[in-house]
């Protein structure tokens, strides 16, 4: 019989560290992402619009409301 112990969890290597310089990058594109996902949730075809219709406002409505973004 195996008894030996199978786990999908990857060992750590200990004392290993991710360098700044290398996340910098992930950091500032996430922070970018973020700040347009906000803009579109709570600023779109609202207080201002660089999409015409109603497209954005309706699909995100829900959201906006849930951040408590002024609407209606
Ligand atoms: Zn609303």
């Amino acid at each position: 019989m195996n008894t030996s112990v199978h786990t999908a969890m990857p060992v750590a290597a200990a004392g290993q560290s991710i360098p700044v310089r290398a996340i910098l990058p992930w950091a500032v594109f996430g922070l970018i992402i973020s700040a347009l996902l906000l803009y579109f949730v709570g600023a779109e075809q609202g207080a201002t619009s660089l999409i015409s219709g109603h497209a954005v406002h309706e699909f995100v409505h829900d959201g906006r409301h849930l951040l408590g973004f002024p609407c209606h």
